[in-house]
């Protein structure tokens, strides 16, 4: 196995392999890796819980751009699902996942066995900071702490230069940050613009569980981060002013329950009443049995796809 590298703006690029690896175990990708034995590798990484779709993609061209190697992890994580039945009825789609993945650039796809990755007796958890508290926190105990955990693992399997997650998660994200910098790991962590349908609706596996009417009514959410941006922009500083705008709109939708619409410090997710350029808002919001995340920094340019 070789490895083709020629400089590219002063980084290594490749063809890495001449097609894409699938390993399923973690020795397999540790065999792979070393076979390498080539220390200019630089490794981008994307943890996906699979049902890859145009957001996904995009986390893989932005590490496969910017990288000499491209890991992918697919692994559906049961302990950061708090409801069995939302894990249950999670979208597997392995096989065009595969193809998704490789046409977007990943070198290797690891997809481990639940054995591997939670051995019997596996009690070792990451328990998150402040960043996990609120929001997700609240409605979904013990989310984050799956998160985190999971997360953690695979950096140390893959044991990437660089990891890419969606912006689309916007807390996930804070909260992998804060836990990679707690504990002292060197990987950088690279968040990336949440990818959108033409109407607004973010990306997510979860959107094809939408009846024909909740999706038709589920971009709601992005009109509403809009409308309540762009009152930011006009001056608005108030935060249950600006919160208030997003329940307005959300109200428009019959079929919408909203769970939170929050206003918070894009770093610490830590809520103040006086909302300033480092704010996000962050909705999530029912479509009949189907919860919808999504989320806008209000001062910020984020040049979203
Ligand atoms: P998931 O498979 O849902 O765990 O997501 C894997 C990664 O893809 C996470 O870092 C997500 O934030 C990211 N992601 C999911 N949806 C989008 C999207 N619409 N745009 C950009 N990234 C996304």
């Amino acid at each position: 196995m070789s490895l083709t590298s020629e400089p590219v703006n002063g980084l290594t690029t490749s063809t890495a392999f001449s097609e894409m690896k699938t390993v399923r175990s973690i020795g397999e990708l540790h065999a792979v890796l070393k076979e390498l034995n080539d220390n200019n590798v630089r490794i981008g990484f994307v943890p996906t819980m699979g049902a890859l779709h145009s957001g996904h993609a995009t986390l893989i061209r932005t590490s496969a751009a910017e990288n000499t190697l491209t890991v992918v992890s697919i692994f559906v994580n049961p302990t950061q699902f708090n409801v069995q039945s939302d894990f249950d009825k999670y979208p597997r789609t392995l096989d065009e996942d595969l193809s998704i993945a490789e046409l977007n650039g990943a070198n290797i796809v690891l997809v481990p066995t639940a054995d591997e990755m939670y051995p019997k007796d596996f009690r070792t958890f990451i328990e998150p900071g402040g960043t996990a508290d609120p929001m997700e926190g609240q409605c979904r105990p013990g989310h984050f702490r799956g998160v985190a955990t999971i997360v953690v693992k695979l950096l140390n399997i893959v044991s990437p230069d660089v990891a890419y997650f969606g912006k689309k998660d916007f807390q996930q994200l804070a909260v992998i940050k804060e836990t990679v910098n707690q504990l002292n790991m060197k990987v950088e962590i690279t968040g990336v613009d949440t990818v959108r349908e033409k109407d607004g609706l973010a990306l997510s596996s979860r959107n094809v569980r939408l009846s024909d009417g909740a999706r038709e009514q589920a971009p709601v959410i992005y009109r509403a981060l809009q409308r309540v941006r762009q009152r930011f922009l006009d001056g608005e500083r108030n935060r249950s002013s600006l919160e208030d705008i997003a329940r307005e709109e959300l109200a428009t939708s019959p079929l919408c329950q909203v769970e939170y619409a929050t206003i918070c410090d894009a770093s610490t997710l830590q809520i103040s009443e006086v909302v300033s350029d480092t704010s996000v808002l962050c909705i999530a919001a029912w479509f009949d049995d189907v919860r919808l995340i999504d989320n806008i920094e209000l001062q910020a340019f984020t040049g979203e796809r």
